[in-house]
């Protein structure tokens, strides 16, 4: 199992009702909700970053689609809006997307449908349509005692048990070190020491630090 982004895209909220900062790889921006809802509406709101997620997705592969068959349709425009339908306690969410190509000419029916079939496989689609699970892990930022210690010649891995919410992701993304069968559990001859720093800076829950081994002392 590996994580599709390098670096996870997170969120911080504060006591201003609602604007949360979310960040990516890139960046920053704002998100918010509208005022009917408490916000300020100083950013987009989740429903519309999802609506937003899926018209980019689908603007993106259609072009790469396009340009690929050589076709000539300079623009393509998609809006889309959702509601939702309850049924025996059974909510559905249906999503509407209209596509229109406002060039000077109108793709021909076979392309219309052709076109149709791709936006409908672009892999936003596929995700929401797909099976969606939410794992949900709950951290808290505590001082914690306990820390076991595992040093190679250059770094010493510190973990700290209490923080560890075995979400798995050192073991699935780096099994050569982090292997929960065997004792001691991380292995430091796994991978060199970029891999490990690399590993251990994605740890979600802070159980998972490091430091430089001073030069003539190894901490143990
Ligand atoms: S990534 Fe961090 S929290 Fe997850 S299992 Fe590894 S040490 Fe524990």
């Amino acid at each position: 199992m590996h994580y599709k982004f390098e670096k996870p895209v997170s969120g911080t909220i504060g006591t201003e009702k609602y604007q949360c900062s979310i960040e990516w790889r890139n960046g920053k921006f704002i998100a918010d909700e509208p005022e009917h809802t408490g916000g300020k509406d100083t950013g987009p709101d989740p429903s519309t970053l999802l609506l937003s997620s899926l018209i980019s997705c689908t603007l993106i592969t259609l072009r790469m689609y396009i340009d690929r068959k050589g076709w000539d349709i300079p623009e393509i425009k998609i809006s889309a809006n959702l509601f939702h339908t309850i049924q025996d306690d059974k909510t559905t969410t249906v999503i509407d997307r209209d596509i229109s190509f406002p060039g000077p000419l109108p793709p021909d029916p076979e392309k219309k449908e052709r076109l149709l079939e791709i936006a409908q496989h672009c892999p936003i689609s596929k995700i929401l349509e797909g099976g969606i699970k939410v794992r949900s892990f709950v951290y808290h930022e505590e001082a914690v005692e306990k820390e076991m210690k595992y040093p190679n010649n250059d770094i010493t891995v510190i973990w700290k048990p209490e923080v560890c919410k075995h979400s798995g992701r050192c073991v699935t993304q780096l099994p050569r070190v982090f292997d929960l069968k065997s004792r001691p559990w991380i292995n430091m001859s796994g991978a060199d020491t970029a891999a490990i720093i690399d590993q251990v800076n994605k740890c979600p829950t802070g159980a998972l630090s490091y430091v430089r081994n001073e030069k003539d002392q190894q901490t143990t």
